[in-house]
């Protein structure tokens, strides 16, 4: 399998409504947030793990495939929620995002698509350190079905909307790749924007836009993508 180029996606990360993408409770200070967000551990600023991004461009992407097929994959993504590991030459999703389902994953050759940790693009990462960019805290509540009181408060940690994150992914293009192949990775960034990042996104967090899109230095519009 020959290795025909890397390309190189970049753009900005634009936070539209306040994003929460928890750093897990082993993190958790004494006294601290119940539902803090990730934070690089010794800078403390917030990013967006890499993990984060791809883990629901593919859920996103498989879940759009996937519906209206009546096969045994479908039943194991859609009804089962898992990933789709059918390992076929012709699944985009096992191609670029890999499979090691019972090692039948060789055959497709190396994960295609490497998605790097968002960082604080560089104007927003000085205000960060000149203490002009504060994390935010939004108190979300349980309404009481008779009384209507607002109860249980629980604090949950946000990036406040407009913040900026530079991103960037690396993708790997092989001989014998299809050559709509990227445009898998455009279609989940644009189901992204569509969506949301992070947690508690059905209740309004985490939705993001994807700006200054450029693959090789070539703009790149996500307009015309979608399910
Ligand atoms: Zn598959």
């Amino acid at each position: 399998m020959k290795l025909e180029s890397i390309k190189e996606i970049k753009g900005t990360i634009r936070v539209l409504t306040g994003l929460h993408i928890g750093a897990g409770k082993e993190s958790l200070e004494i006294g601290g947030l119940d539902q803090p967000i990730i934070k690089h551990p010794i800078t403390s600023e917030p990013y967006i793990p890499g993990s984060s991004i791809k883990g629901k461009m593919r859920s996103l992407l498989e879940v759009s495939r996937f519906a209206g097929q009546r096969d045994e994959t479908r039943k194991h993504v859609l009804e089962d929620g898992a990933p789709c590991a059918c390992a076929s030459p012709e699944c985009p999703a096992c191609v670029i995002f890999g499979t090691s389902a019972a090692n039948k994953g060789d055959d497709l050759g190396p994960t295609r698509l490497i998605v790097r940790d968002a960082h604080l693009s560089q104007q927003w990462q000085e205000k960060f350190q000149k203490n002009e960019l504060t994390m935010e805290v939004k108190y979300e509540n349980i309404i009481h079905r008779i009384k209507g009181t607002a109860e249980h408060p629980r604090p949950l940690e946000r990036v406040p909307s407009g913040v900026e994150f530079s991103f960037n992914l690396s993708f790997k293009v092989f001989e014998n790749d299809a050559e709509n192949l990227i445009e898998e990775v455009y279609r989940g960034l644009r189901l992204i924007e569509l969506d949301a990042l992070g947690g508690n996104s059905s209740r309004g967090c985490g939705q993001v836009v994807f700006e200054n899109l450029t693959c090789d230095g070539k703009e790149v519009s996500l307009e015309g993508y979608s399910l």
